[in-house]
């Protein structure tokens, strides 16, 4: 019989771990050192049978000796949650979602979940000047002011200024823009100047705000993920002082989806602009643009749909406040007023085939009103959009009449360009009204809002491009989350031997490397500008890149692609069309077209482009999109690489975007795809498990014999020649934890463990 003294009763323990104890309130687990000795090695033969089963079950074992289930919401930090695993994260940060907690560390990197309805009292000025005045802000409750100021103190740096930036991250209406937005609130009040330069100082910071509204009109849109979607990259920097004020800013962008203005996915609409201006138009205005209230627009679907988005008054008063005058802003939105009416423009097969094709009955209004908004000769217009260019040699032009489908192509293209150039013209300006000159500013705070981690039913190059984006932030991440990982062991006295891990640079060889990739393979095919068939481009891939275990091929797929092994999953990716993304051809009569145009705006906008250039077959002018994307991906790489990085994961908890509701398996998702389970993975590789030793001995004590050396500090004691005194209990106990390594094995087999329990 156990003596009752020794005994811990069963009925002290929650009901949930009583059922992960497999016990009732009537159990006594005996502590006596015989009996002690027994239990324990019923239990290791428990956790030996468990081990066969799934992880899951594993995961709860482990649980129960490490996790209180009750005060799950209460963890702040996801790697102190004991153990850290996929499961046991997401229970703790759906526990502080129902707790109404958004903002969770883990480790390095800020998990902000989107709470889908407004929060005002969370940014409030006062709790902006709370975490800015605070001597330790990182010890008030996780918030992205936490982040904000801690990139403010560092960009000060302690020998000298040392420039910081901010990536957020996470899938279409996780809270990016927003976050965004919030942390560019936070800089303008906190390095809002002092009241004696308030006039002029004012003035850079409500031009900085005000640049959100015009880019957010002119690139975001409603889509069936996010009412407010963005659809470009944007990496803003903050310029500050020496005395770290905000004096300015300038924004660069990436991949904007043009071919939105064009069409428009079933339930989705086209860049709210548009709508702005049809909903916001004054009469005269609509006289000017030919808009009655009746009209309707193709590319304008989904127009009775009402978003706070709408607000074409907010965009007209940034416009202003950044130096847009009227004269300008007519310019821009005649031109985006003749975009609706091209868009109305139909074309009908010949009667006879010779000929090029029909307009419509109906069109020819919207063709000679696109003419006259545009400020472009209507029958050249005409003829651009109906009859092609064809250049043999040194010959003069060849003229052949277009198909009803390809005439359709070249009015699609003609929007496109003129949409993409307004939208550079767009950011170009913001940029020299927002921007201080090089000797005012020392130092910048750079913000990334970038497209998350995409897989679709249908993936093509926009999405290629997106998720190497994210290989390549991934990339950066890892490095960087391991060097902070490094810096924690090292303070802590602790030993580091594991030097490899889970790395993604393979797949970024299969996308972009030389001389072999899939980059090089679809640009070399552009190149040679043959008549792209999409099987024959697949047997190529599959040729040239055989052998590399991160790209496969299904072979009962009837559609010619690709399947990528991404760090956040495989995502397949069709080829049919990808090479014409790529080459993003503009016919160089549309080009020439424009340049002719009698509107200043679009005049300079397209003068100093080489027509010839944009296509040029066969020639080294051609520029693909991808080599494009790649390039300024590198010279944003270069610029995060030479700053302090901060990462916040915005993670949305549900696909409809409904107030307070969780969903596991769409958080689950996500944790993968923006690397949380990844930095978890590595995580494990080194010291999963971190208890401070006195509490680690006041928990399992009572079931060794011996108490521990007083010295001992740190799990890293375990090591040090002391563990017999422990007791082989205690080991068990550890033991336990530890199969997390066995739970990884993909990580197992990459890295040199350094434990040595
Ligand atoms: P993303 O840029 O990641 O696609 P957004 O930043 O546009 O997503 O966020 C989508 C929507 O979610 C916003 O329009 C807003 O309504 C809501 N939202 C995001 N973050 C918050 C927050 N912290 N508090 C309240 N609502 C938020
Ligand atoms: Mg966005």
């Amino acid at each position: 019989m156990a003596d009752k003294n020794h005994t811990i009763p069963a009925k002290g323990l929650l009901s949930s771990n009583r059922k992960n104890w497999d016990c009732d309130k009537s159990t006594h687990f005996e502590s006596g050192r015989k009996n002690h000795q027994i239990k324990v090695h019923d239990l290791r033969e428990r956790v030996q049978a468990r081990r066969k089963s799934l992880n899951d079950s594993l995961e709860g074992e482990v649980r129960a000796f490490l996790i209180n289930e009750a005060e799950l919401h209460t963890y702040d930090d996801l790697t102190k949650v004991n153990p850290v695993t996929p499961t046991t994260v997401l229970k703790c940060l759906q526990a502080r979602y129902s707790a109404r907690v958004f903002y969770t560390h883990a480790g390095c990197t800020l998990v902000a979940l989107n709470p889908f309805h407004p929060v005002p009292h969370l940014y409030s000025l006062d709790v902006m000047k709370e975490y800015h005045t605070a001597p330790k802000p990182q010890e008030f409750k996780p918030h992205i002011f936490i982040v904000a100021e801690e990139a403010y103190r560092n960009v000060q740096g302690q020998i000298e200024p040392i420039n910081q930036s901010l990536v957020v991250s996470g899938e279409s209406g996780a809270g990016k823009t927003w976050t965004s937005r919030c942390l560019m609130k936070y800089y303008a009040t906190v390095a809002a100047s002092s009241q004696s330069c308030q006039d002029t100082v004012d003035r850079i910071e409500k031009r900085v705000l005000d640049s959100n509204p015009i880019m957010e009109a002119f690139g975001n849109a409603c889509t069936l993920r996010n009412n407010n979607s963005s659809r470009f990259g944007k990496y803003i920097q903050l310029q500050l002082n020496r005395s770290q004020l905000l004096v300015g800013a300038s924004v660069q962008t990436y991949l904007l989806e043009k071919t939105r203005v064009a069409f428009q996915a079933t339930n989705e609409r086209n860049f709210h602009i548009f709508y702005q201006m049809m909903k916001g138009a004054t009469e005269q205005q609509r006289q000017e643009w030919r808009m009655p209230h009746d009209q309707r627009f193709n590319w304008l679907p989904n127009a009775d749909k009402t978003l706070e988005e709408d607000c074409f008054e907010d965009t007209l008063e940034a416009m202003v406040h950044l130096s847009i005058d009227s004269e300008k802003q007519a310019q821009i939105f005649r031109i985006l007023a003749g975009l609706l009416h091209l868009g109305n423009v139909a074309f009908s097969p010949p009667t006879d085939e010779s000929q090029p094709c029909d307009l419509e009955e109906a069109s020819k209004v919207f063709l000679s009103t696109t003419s006259e908004l545009l400020r472009i000769p209507v029958e050249e217009l005409q003829s651009c959009l109906r009859v092609r260019a064809l250049k043999a040699g040194r010959q003069s032009a060849l003229l052949k009449p277009c198909s009803q489908a390809e005439c359709g192509v070249r009015r699609d293209c003609l929007a496109k360009v003129i949409y993409a150039q307004l939208f550079d013209w767009m950011v170009s300006f913001i940029n020299k009204s927002m921007c201080a000159d090089n000797s005012s500013w020392c130092n910048f705070i750079g913000l990334l809002d970038v497209y998350g981690f995409e897989c679709f039913h249908n993936n093509n190059l926009e999405q290629l491009c997106i998720n190497y984006a994210n290989e390549k932030l991934q990339q950066h991440f890892v490095g960087h989350y391991l060097k902070a990982q490094q810096e924690e062991y090292v303070s802590e006295g602790l030993k580091w031997s594991f030097v490899k891990y889970q790395d993604n640079q393979g797949c970024l060889d299969l996308i972009e490397g030389s001389p072999t990739s899939i980059f090089s393979l679809l640009n070399e095919v552009c190149r040679l500008n043959r008549a792209s068939d999409a099987k024959q481009v697949m047997a190529r891939l599959e040729k040239e890149l055989s052998g590399n275990d991160r790209v496969s091929w299904d072979k009962f797929s009837q559609q010619p692609h690709f399947i990528v092994s991404h760090y956040a999953g495989k995502v397949s990716y069709q080829i049919e069309g990808m090479m014409e993304k790529n080459k993003d051809p503009v016919p160089p009569e549309l080009i020439r077209l424009l340049q002719q145009s009698e509107d200043p705006l679009m005049h300079s906008m397209f003068v100093d482009i080489d027509a010839e250039g944009v296509t040029a077959r066969g020639h080294n002018k051609v520029v693909t999109v991808v080599s494009k994307f790649k390039n300024s991906l590198e010279s944003l790489m270069k610029i995060l690489h030479d700053t302090t990085p901060h990462y916040t994961r915005c993670i949305k908890p549900n696909p409809d975007c409904r107030p307070l509701t969780f969903k596991k398996e769409e958080v689950i998702t996500q944790l993968e795809a923006c690397g949380i389970v990844e930095t978890i993975n590595i995580s494990a590789a080194g010291f999963p498990i971190r208890i401070p030793y006195a509490s680690f001995l006041q928990r399992y004590g009572l079931i060794t014999h011996a108490r521990a050396p007083a010295q001992l500090t740190s799990l890293n004691g375990f090591e040090s020649g002391d563990k017999d005194s422990l007791g082989s209990a205690v080991m068990d106990v550890l033991r336990v934890v530890l199969r997390r390594h066995t739970a990884y094995p993909q990580l197992h087999s990459d890295t040199t463990t350094h434990s040595s329990l």
